[in-house]
């Protein structure tokens, strides 16, 4: 999330509140899954607050229809220097204040979902590496002998604590078999997962070990299962006027058309409170990005809806890219994210 920090320094100051609003280029359809007692809701967030920016919503509306919900986190947000410098007060963090910034980013999870109405068993913690994710799916997604080691943290497997699977490391292939593995286990009737198109590497290369997971799973596990995709990094949205001033989220101007439908979930004034009472809890993160998370505490989220369009497209870096797209059909150009 680390380029994100001079994004919004850069533009803060351009949003105000008496700026004219935009109309979307793309009006939403109404949130379309019915909510149910046999909803079973899995959120699968890249890091610790990325389930509350896009779900935190539909996460109350599933359990206040008697439905039953788990959130999966795939890092523990450890490998943030500028938040572990304000967070610690520390010029130079050594790999042991990544790893307790990462500890106190799982018990703000913790606190934020308790005000979603869930409790501690109602997530798991993977311990994947942050800022590592779209590596482990390029260059070590099929490679069995080696594995990524977190420059951040040293660790090169997720703390013994957080194994699903007993022996697990920085591979490719075992982030996809705890994946499975949570699937099969949970059960999901609906999930809800990053956009390929959301352009922070760690959150589509989440979707990507999502479908590698999906696709290796048994039909009939696969088969109820209705996914949505939600949104977080694009360009400089919601910060910007299309994103929506004022209570209304709207989508990015500029998003491929081809990429879903969007849907937006109609918040109750007490659902959106709660939204941006769990923001909030992200103490470590509303230090560094506060304006950015609050830009998402309004009143209806979206998600898309329905296939994308396109392969997946993760630019890691200018050199590494997760995809199974040819070269000569990359749509995209590599981010300059230093
Ligand atoms: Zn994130």
């Amino acid at each position: 999330m680390r380029f994100l920090v001079a994004l919004v320094v850069a533009i803060a100051g351009a949003v105000s509140l008496g700026a004219q609003r935009s109309s979307p280029l793309v009006e939403p359809a109404e949130f379309p899954p019915s909510l149910v007692r046999s909803t079973r809701l899995l959120v699968v967030a890249p890091h610790p607050d990325d389930e509350a920016l896009g779900a935190a919503g539909l996460i109350q509306r599933v359990r206040a229809r008697g439905g039953q919900v788990h959130v999966v986190l795939l890092t523990s947000g450890d490998g943030y220097p500028e938040g572990v410098e304000v967070a610690e007060g520390v010029a130079h963090p050594t790999a042991g204040d990544f790893r307790g910034y990462g500890v106190r980013r799982e018990q703000e999870t913790r606190d934020a979902l308790q005000i979603l109405g869930l409790g501690p068993a109602d997530v798991t913690f993977l311990g994947f590496p942050d800022e590592g994710l779209c590596r482990i799916a390029s260059t070590y997604l099929f490679d069995k002998k080696r594995a990524f080691a977190s420059p951040y943290t040293n660790r090169e497997s997720p703390p013994p604590t957080e194994q699903v699977i007993r022996g697990v490391k920085y591979r490719g292939v075992d982030v996809r078999r705890e994946l499975e593995r949570i699937v099969e286990q949970f059960a999901p009737t609906l999930l809800a997962i990053p956009h390929p198109e959301d352009e922070h590497p760690d959150h589509c290369s989440t979707h990507i070990f999502m479908r590698e997971a999906l696709s290796a799973s048994p039909p009939a596990v696969v088969r109820p299962i209705h996914v949505v995709h939600y949104l977080v990094h694009f360009g400089q949205w919601p910060l910007t006027i299309d994103g929506g001033i004022g209570t209304t989220l709207n989508p990015p101007d500029g998003f491929p058309r081809a990429e879903g439908r969007w849907i937006s979930l109609v918040l109750t004034r007490e659902e959106a409170d709660a939204k941006k009472r769990a923001l909030l809890a992200y103490q470590t993160q509303m230090q560094v990005i506060g304006r950015f998370m609050l830009a998402f505490g309004r009143s209806n989220e979206l998600f898309l809806d329905g296939e994308p369009a396109s392969l997946p497209e993760c630019w890691c870096d200018g050199q590494n890219v997760a995809t199974e797209a040819a070269p000569s059909a990359y749509r995209r150009r590599p981010p300059d994210r230093r």
